[in-house]
């Protein structure tokens, strides 16, 4: 490959943007006339092309300096779609490399909010020669591009607009369940989307009105929490919690549940990750699985059940006794004490409610637990059963110290990270007590590493 002309890179130039340039003075109309398409997509990802005469003249790959910005949306918070600045274009005939983070909404040095749609056709930008002549990329338009006018404040640091752009993909689409991480960001309309999240997060009249558009979509025969799937991932993802939209997402979970009582049609298919199933059932994944055997989980996949798995959660709830007629029996909430000192667990009431070893009753409310209402009678002798079986013992925080050595906060610390498995029912964290096979196994693990530091070094 040869080049008659090779322009000098210049500041802050983005690789792309310098082949796009490099492309424009060589006389090609046409980017794709002098590259293919998977050399382009490495460039619009900042990578070297693999054509040396061509890589002998990029430009090195600047940091994009918004590094320190995470977003669960992808890894590199590295966009491998066009924006311009149309101030840029005309001053320089530059498309900078900062211009690719996707948490940014202006130019960085001019101020002018990024281009990366055509306004005459909508059709998204696409990276050609046309972007440094300021025309549309899309070959039946190619109408000079205007400027967009704002609806975000002047600033908004990196991390709002991270927000803005989180919260704009579940603006779109009320219903989403889980969420994908990509290596690249690849969003087209990315402007459209932060405004769209911004609007969301700062006007409590959408932000109630997408609340309601939410949880429309879900069968009224599920508990709240099983209705807001979508509201919880968002939450969970938000940067920055002075949002207006969270106070009003916070107002949900105090309201009352008012259900329309006797409707008693099956529920729907609701698929979502396994983590978040375990979550809304409070249970383990080997709970999880036991659910799947008696086919109240279902796994959309061939895939061995897992965290990441996406499975169907419906059938529980079609296999519970919709009943209004046994409301005198307690909720497994008022049930807790019970439940934790005999170390029942959520997955071991359900096993017994549809294995007719339990009477049950279930109405919807706020959670699982709120909504399934049990016999105690039948709950102790459930409980006697079970207990003749149970190998689950549980250490106060102090014996398990004994018997490691390690400090008490060390243990909570390894507990909080997951090293420790936490005992059934102890959600947040707030049980002084540790599995005994638990502590058997991190004392295994240590006298392992002791025994391996003593080995003799040769
Ligand atoms: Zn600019
Ligand atoms: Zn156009």
């Amino acid at each position: 490959m040869q080049f008659a002309v090779t322009p000098c890179c210049k500041p802050q130039e983005s690789i792309i943007g310098y082949c796009l340039r490099l492309a424009k003075r060589n006389g090609f109309t046409t980017i794709r006339d002098m590259l293919s398409d998977p050399v382009i997509l490495r460039l619009a990802k900042g990578l070297k092309s693999g054509v040396f005469e061509l890589d002998a003249l990029l430009p090195d790959t600047a940091p994009m300096g918004q590094a320190s910005v995470r977003c669960v949306l992808f890894k590199k918070p590295h966009s491998i779609l066009p924006r311009i600045c149309l101030t840029c274009i005309a001053q320089d005939n530059v498309i900078p490399v900062s211009h690719q983070s996707p948490f940014i909404y202006r130019c960085d040095k001019h101020n002018d909010v990024l281009i990366d749609t055509c306004s005459h056709c909508s059709h998204p930008l696409h990276w050609d020669v046309d972007l440094l002549n300021a025309r549309c990329t899309n070959a039946s338009c190619q109408r000079p591009l205007g400027a967009c006018q704002s609806v975000l404040p002047d600033s908004l640091p990196p991390q709002d607009l991270s927000d803005c752009l989180f919260a704009g993909i579940f603006a779109r689409n009320p219903h989403k369940l889980s969420i994908k991480t990509h290596t690249f960001a690849k969003c087209y309309h990315i402007r459209s989307i932060i405004e769209d999240g911004f609007k969301l997060l700062t006007q409590e009249r959408r932000a109630k009105m997408w609340l309601a558009e939410s949880m429309s979509n879900f069968s009224h025969q599920l508990p709240i929490t099983f209705r807001t799937i979508p509201i919880a991932l968002l939450q969970r993802h938000l940067k920055s919690q002075n949002w207006p939209a969270n106070e009003v997402f916070k107002q949900l979970a105090q309201c009352e549940y008012n259900n329309a009582a006797g409707s008693n049609c099956s529920v729907p298919p609701l698929l979502t990750h396994a983590d978040v199933a375990m979550q809304l059932f409070g249970v383990e994944l080997f709970e999880l699985k036991q659910l799947q055997q008696f086919e109240l989980i279902i796994t959309t996949s061939v895939a061995n059940l897992n965290k990441g798995v996406v499975v169907d959660i419906s059938p529980v709830f079609n296999a519970l006794p919709f009943n209004t007629t046994l409301q005198q029996m307690p909720t497994l909430k008022e049930l807790m004490p019970l439940l934790h000192a005999s170390n029942i667990t959520v997955g071991k009431i359900l096993e017994a409610i549809l294995t007719q070893r339990l009477a049950s009753s279930y109405r919807p409310s706020y959670d699982i637990l709120t909504s399934l209402r049990v016999d105690p009678d039948c709950l102790l002798e459930l409980i006697k059963a079970l207990k003749s079986q149970s190998t689950l013992q549980k250490l106060t925080l102090s014996e398990a110290s004994k018997l490691t050595g390690l400090t008490e906060k060390k243990l909570l610390s390894l507990r909080e990270n997951g090293i420790i498995k936490k005992l059934p029912w102890d959600h947040d964290f707030s049980l002084k007590f540790c599995s005994y096979n638990e502590i058997v196994k991190l004392q295994k693990a240590q006298l392992t590493k002791q025994m391996l530091l003593q080995l003799p070094h040769d």
